[in-house]
């Protein structure tokens, strides 16, 4: 038994629609009142540490922010919840108040995302004006002491967009201004995990060898990334299954709005569902979750990534993908033919 549980509950959804997210698009909606309290009591009984989020999907994506942080510590058992370095863009730029808390809190930097210039990431982020909240949630957390770090999703569109961003950070000078804070300034691309809505960008998935050079030394993991083709020789008679799962003492637990359980291995789609927090009795569910028995997980045990590669990997694509996303890509693929 897992002694730690991370509990990441949707109690109020995001303001954006991300081309990129992993997640997968949900509803918004604001879950009833007491729902936290109610669903910390569910898993307390079998764990002896529990961080509690009201969040996993935008951070601070609700008007008392403030009161939300210390509810969730005090929901928390024997554990206090971590800030990381992450904050909500679009209230930064509505609500004076944000910032001041952000460094109250001692948050030394937050991660912007941009999917290219202005056009390209308004669209990729699905609200007109986002790529403008994101220059002046850059300049408001300068001001107040917090150092700005840009993430850049790369794909066949807009990857010179891409380097201009660079050369705009430049001209910005963040990296000085960044200097003069006691940090660096950071700015990496990378292509994101191909599941969720990313499924979707997998015709315009990056090449390597279009990758332009200036940011090659800004590209996350550049040495483990493969074209497609390669990973198909390379892995086409692997016996071995695809099987992810919780490493470590520690548990990651995201709960929907609707109360559905999933594991944080990839998108929040209803193969993965581990069950209902509502409906189905709390000790199954738990004995799910430890004995990793779930029909999205017994799918993949049954299957060879060998088997996987020959039905789905293209042989001739140029595309680059992380080894590990490369195989949750073929998995999904496989477990949405399984479930049509
Ligand atoms: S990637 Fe994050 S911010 Fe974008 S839609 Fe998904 S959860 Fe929201």
């Amino acid at each position: 038994m897992k002694k730690s549980l991370s509990l990441c509950v949707d109690l109020y959804g995001c303001p954006n629609r991300c081309c990129h997210c992993w997640l997968g698009h949900m509803p918004n909606r604001t879950m009833e009142a007491g729902a936290d309290e109610w669903i910390v009591a569910q898993f307390k009984p079998y764990f002896e540490k529990i961080d509690f989020y009201s969040w996993l999907r935008e951070p601070d994506f609700c008007p008392d922010y403030r009161a939300r942080w210390e509810r969730d510590k005090a929901l928390s058992v024997n554990a206090v919840p971590e800030r990381f370095e992450l904050a909500s863009f679009w209230r930064l730029v509505r609500d004076p108040d944000y910032a001041p808390f952000l460094k109250e809190l001692g948050v030394p930097a937050v991660q912007l995302s941009f999917s290219g210039l202005e056009e390209t990431t308004d669209r990729y982020v699905g609200r007109k004006g986002a790529f403008r909240e994101l220059l002046r949630a850059t300049e408001i957390l300068l001001n107040h002491g917090i150092r700005p770090r840009w993430q850049g999703f790369i794909n066949e569109e807009n990857r010179e967009e891409l380097a201009e961003l660079l050369r705009l950070s430049e001209t910005l000078d963040l990296p000085r201004r960044c200097e003069a804070l006691g940090g660096e300034f950071r700015f990496f691309v990378h292509t994101g995990s191909c599941d969720g809505e990313a499924r979707r960008l997998y015709p315009i998935w990056i090449r390597k060898d279009h990758i332009p050079p200036e940011l090659i030394p800004h590209f996350l993991d550049y040495e483990n990334l493969w074209p497609e083709r390669e990973l198909c020789r390379l892995r086409r008679d692997d016996p071995r299954p695809v099987v992810p799962h919780n490493g470590g003492e520690d548990l990651v637990l995201y709960v929907s709005n609707d109360y559905d359980l999933f594991f944080n291995f990839t998108h929040m789609r209803p193969e993965w569902r581990i069950g209902n927090l509502k409906t189905d009795p709390m000790d199954e569910l738990i004995r799910r979750v430890m004995e990793e028995d779930t029909p999205a997980l017994r799918a993949a045990r049954a299957i060879s990534l060998g088997e996987l590669i020959r039905r789905y990997g293209d042989p001739a694509s140029e595309r680059a993908f992380d080894e590990e996303d490369y195989k949750q890509y073929l998995l999904n693929r496989y477990l949405e033919e399984s479930n049509r």
